[in-house]
């Protein structure tokens, strides 16, 4: 008992150093479109629990995300699997990796902020990487029946084959150095989280899954009726926010249109 709860702190102690002495490896990061609103949403009714925006409408975008760290590669979330739904990109997330050049194969990681279906269309073409998916949500999709909105169809090769998978209760070091964390920010799902990749030129940049969805959301530190834990979340959405603070980071909330053009358009990527 008291061994694991040593090995646990040295382990957290361990996240929280390689966080601060962070060391630059080469570092690239791509934006890849994975989905538009087919109509613009009401987000007064499902992403407001407080009526905040009588009247918003705001059209939805659905992004993935390539990462490159020296020779490796990382996917974060992949949309909706092209003609699923009227959101649907048209292209699929495999076609837009080939086009720089990187084929499913060589993705080492494949991480998701959480479990629905517009996060999880794409994951099956990667099967050599591991996926990287925090513990709440890997439960939630294993659980009998599966949590609610848990979108275990977009999981089923890594069911039925036995693919790798980390579930994580602590922040993931992803490659050893820093430059990539999956950070837990648990609110929307059980186990949803964000990602902070740190670049040479453009500096920190926080993915921030859905721990919110539109900037009006961020703003106010506003939580969606649709949503798992309400504190949790409110929590995430502050730790979200001193971190772009203490790292002057860019924040690219990814269901927000007006974030695309934070990051540079495919297939040029930010470093
Ligand atoms: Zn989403």
């Amino acid at each position: 008992m008291m061994k694991n709860k040593l090995s646990a702190l040295a382990f957290a102690a361990g996240g929280l150093i390689s966080m601060g002495a962070w060391a630059q490896a080469d570092v690239a990061l791509w934006r890849i479109d994975c989905g538009t609103g087919e109509k613009p949403t009401a987000v007064n009714e499902r992403f407001s629990d407080t009526l905040a925006f009588p009247g918003l409408n705001l059209t939805f975008t659905f992004s993935c995300y390539l990462i490159k760290h020296g020779d490796d590669y990382m996917v974060w979330d992949t949309g909706f699997a092209p003609g699923s739904n009227p959101n649907a990109p048209k292209t699929a997330l495999a076609d837009y990796l080939a086009q720089v050049k990187v084929t499913p194969a060589q993705v080492k990681y494949v991480g998701i902020s959480h479990f629905h279906p517009d996060h999880t269309g794409q994951l099956a073409p990667f099967d050599h990487a591991t996926l990287l998916i925090g513990k709440g949500d890997w439960d939630g999709i294993n659980a009998k029946p599966p949590m609610a909105s848990a979108n275990v169809a977009g999981f089923d090769r890594w069911i039925v084959e036995g693919r790798k998978v980390e579930p994580l209760t602590l922040d993931k070091d992803v490659f050893g150095d820093g430059t990539v964390m999956v950070l837990r920010a648990p609110g929307h799902t059980p186990g949803h989280s964000m990602l902070l990749v740190r670049l040479k030129d453009k500096g920190a940049v926080l993915l921030s899954g859905d721990a919110v969805h539109f900037h009006e959301n961020y703003d106010s530190g506003g939580v969606p009726s649709f949503n798992f834990d309400r504190a949790q979340t409110a929590a995430s959405i502050e730790r979200l926010k001193k971190l772009a603070a203490n790292l002057k980071a860019t924040v690219v909330i990814q269901h927000d249109m007006r974030d695309i053009d934070k990051l540079p358009t495919f297939p040029t990527a930010a470093r």
